[in-house]
């Protein structure tokens, strides 16, 4: 018979993936709002979005690399070296940032939370 047990190591290690998603998210959130307030010039000025919650530092990349690493929920854009490796993999990297990619709880929570995907809900809910 099959035997539905949760260690108590898994299950800190989701508390930590759902904390560190929601952080991300809300620093993803930032960004979002600051879109269109942004100068069309090439590069801009973005917020990491790593797990900390202090961390202030820009990146600098371009709307259509910000808008790349958009269309995937699970991914986030971070200062180089501010990588959680317990909740997310580098899928990209450049000399002046790196684009991680949620596993487990972490990525669920990012795609939970993620704007685009509320509002494509809210509007076929309203259609
Ligand atoms: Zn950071």
């Amino acid at each position: 018979m099959h035997e539905d047990v949760v260690s108590p190591l898994d299950e800190r290690l989701e508390a930590l993936q759902t904390k560190v998603g929601v952080g991300q998210s809300l620093a993803r959130d930032r960004n979002e709002q600051d879109k269109n307030s942004r100068p069309s010039s090439r590069f801009a000025e973005y917020g990491c979005e790593c797990a900390a919650k202090a961390c202030e530092q820009l990146v600098l990349l371009t709307l259509e690399d910000y808008e790349g690493v958009r269309r995937v929920p699970t991914r986030f854009v971070v200062a180089r070296g501010h990588v959680d490796s317990r909740v997310e993999v580098v899928v990209r990297e450049t000399s002046r940032y790196q684009v991680v990619e949620k596993f487990g709880v972490a990525a669920e929570v990012a795609r939970r939370l993620d704007p685009e995907l509320l509002s494509r809900r809210l509007r076929e809910i309203g259609s």
